[in-house]
């Protein structure tokens, strides 16, 4: 078995074509479900390539194809990269930026993408070495509801081939390149969405004995919402119930018809999740119900968090050492942002690790969705070092 210094070795080769992808993925980005330039050029590098069944327009834009190993059969590993852009106005003035003014890579989407391919390469020369089969997946619409991912598994692409695990990356602006982040567990927060219309009756506010009033309704289920946290949940499972929108009436002598209530739940345990989804709208509805009007609660899910499979993460950290060094490794905290890789690490055991793509000194550290957002590019190096090496270890044990 090659040796991780070959294996930089080999990377640091196709680094320039790895480049030059994601430079010409950031000059033609294109929105969530709009993918379409992005994965015929996915397609079509594939195909030149000879990658085995490649397939297209999965769960949308979605791409996939296989690298058969030389040492026979054996396990199925996907491989997940983004595709999208956002709509963003870019306002950098590198000579690669996007030529379609107000869509933006300021996620690092185009890198994922160009570092698949670069994975591709890598794996295709060594495909001797292990065993089972690698499937190349490249994803629509990660920035926008209801996500790609889900598209893409209810067009079976978990299946035919079956995939045993996953692996997917993020860069990150604000980690140094060089620097591998992992964390075995929860990776991302469950992130969910409510709006409730509260019906009461309007009528003069000297009269409140003849008129239902929706803002002491909205008011009585603000309250009531704060023991879903305190008193309903496991207190060990963190949770956050916030209501961020109570509209209602206008004028100060008039009680108003209606109310409206929005608001935002953060989760990171699925009991903890399933239990608010359902008591958030009875408690709603009854208190409406039992001070004389009515509410008609709407919870909605977003994308669930993240699962990293211990030992998965012990295969990518394995390999993340052996490519940076221990001291270039580190567990990253807990975030709070969706990523809709989450639903394929519900369905196999994977690991999701991020890439520092940032550098102080060339003042690369805007944030991600900024429009001064960008990389650095050789950060890239050691993602696919982590990358490849992970995929060749897993498919070898
Ligand atoms: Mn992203």
């Amino acid at each position: 078995m090659a040796t991780a210094t070959t294996l930089l070795d080999d990377i640091e080769e196709i680094m320039p074509g790895v480049i030059a992808d994601r430079r010409w993925l950031h000059e033609h980005p294109e929105l969530s479900f709009h993918e379409v330039e992005t994965a015929r050029f996915v397609a079509e590098r594939l195909q030149g390539l000879g990658i085995e069944d490649v397939r297209t327009g999965i769960g949308g834009n979605g791409v996939t194809g296989l690298i058969r190993g030389g040492r026979g059969d054996g396990h199925v590993l996907m491989v997940r990269a983004d595709m999208d852009a956002l709509a963003i106005l870019e306002e950098n003035s590198a000579e690669y930026v996007s030529q379609n003014p107000g869509v933006m890579h300021a996620c690092g989407h185009d890198a994922h993408t160009a570092m698949l391919l670069g994975l591709t390469r890598i794996l295709l020369d060594r495909k001797a070495e292990f065993a089972g089969t690698v499937k190349l997946l490249f994803q629509p619409a990660e920035e926008m509801h209801p996500g790609g991912a889900i598209g893409m598994i209810r067009d079976g692409a978990l299946e035919d081939p079956h995939v045993d695990a996953s692996l997917g990356l993020h860069v990150q602006s604000g980690t140094e390149a060089g620097l591998i982040g992992i964390r075995p567990g929860l990776g991302s927060a469950n992130s969910d969405r409510f709006k409730i219309t509260i019906q009461g009756k309007g009528g003069h506010a000297s009269r409140p004995d003849a008129a239902v009033d929706p803002v002491v309704i909205g008011s009585h289920i603000v309250t009531a919402f704060q023991t879903l946290v305190s008193r309903e949940t496991d207190p060990l499972e963190p949770a956050v119930v916030s209501t961020t929108v109570l509209q209602a009436g206008e004028a100060f002598n008039v009680i108003p018809d209606t109310a409206e209530m929005r608001g935002t739940v953060r989760t990171f345990n699925q009991a903890v999740r399933e239990h608010i989804a359902i008591r958030l709208p009875e408690i709603a509805e009854g208190i409406a119900d039992a001070l004389g009007g009515s509410a008609n609660a709407t919870y909605m899910r977003g994308y669930p968090s993240i699962q990293n499979d211990p030992a998965m993460v012990e295969i990518v950290r394995a390999a993340a050492i052996a490519a940076v060094g221990e001291a270039n490794v580190f567990e990253p905290p807990i975030g709070l942002g969706g990523e809709d890789y989450s639903y394929f690490s519900l369905e196999v055991p994977s690991c999701f690790f991020y890439v520092g793509v940032g550098n102080e000194e060339r003042g690369i550290t805007w944030g991600h969705h900024h429009p001064k957002f960008d990389i650095e590019e050789e950060g890239m190096t050691a993602g696919l070092a982590t990358m490849a090496g992970a995929v060749i270890s897993y498919l070898n044990s």
